[in-house]
């Protein structure tokens, strides 16, 4: 989304009192530590060129149909989103809501540079709504 479109949309739903948040992205800026990893509770973070599978570190199983709509096989391999540096899966980043204040890899990254992502605007009842989708016994 442009610039424009994204503060048209974030108007809007400022009138309608609705928080916007957005999913965490890595730029590349990353220095692959690694630190940011092992402190992710949604498993949404994953080393450059390894596959990733919405079951990691979640409840999902089977073929599931997920709060926005799309159908996805759980537990199948996914292509990597960057083969050179850490990345974040936008469908699994819920930016910590349900388990922390802040978003943990922001806090732990040493070169502040897990940022929010604009192209990836979600309300905070949305991201509440996939942490429970992901893990419903928590
Ligand atoms: S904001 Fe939280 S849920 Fe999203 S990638 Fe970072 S640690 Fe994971
Ligand atoms: S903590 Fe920051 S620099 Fe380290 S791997 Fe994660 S995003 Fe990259």
């Amino acid at each position: 989304m442009n610039c424009f479109g994204f503060t048209f949309a974030a108007a809007n739903l400022s009138k309608l009192k609705i928080k916007i948040v957005m999913a965490i992205i890595i730029t590349d800026e990353c220095i692959n530590c690694g630190a940011c990893e092992p402190e992710c509770p949604n498993t949404a973070i994953y080393e450059g060129a390894d596959d990733w599978r919405y079951n990691d570190g979640t409840s999902l199983d089977g073929n599931v149909i997920l709060p926005n709509g799309k159908e996805v096989d759980a537990s199948e391999a996914q292509e990597p989103i960057s083969d050179e540096i850490y990345y974040i899966v936008p469908d699994k980043c819920t930016e910590c809501k349900g388990f922390h204040e802040e978003p943990q890899c922001a806090a732990v990254c040493p070169v502040d540079c897990c940022i929010p992502d604009e192209d990836v605007v979600e309300t905070e009842d949305e991201l509440l709504g996939k942490q429970r989708f992901m893990h419903p016994e928590d």
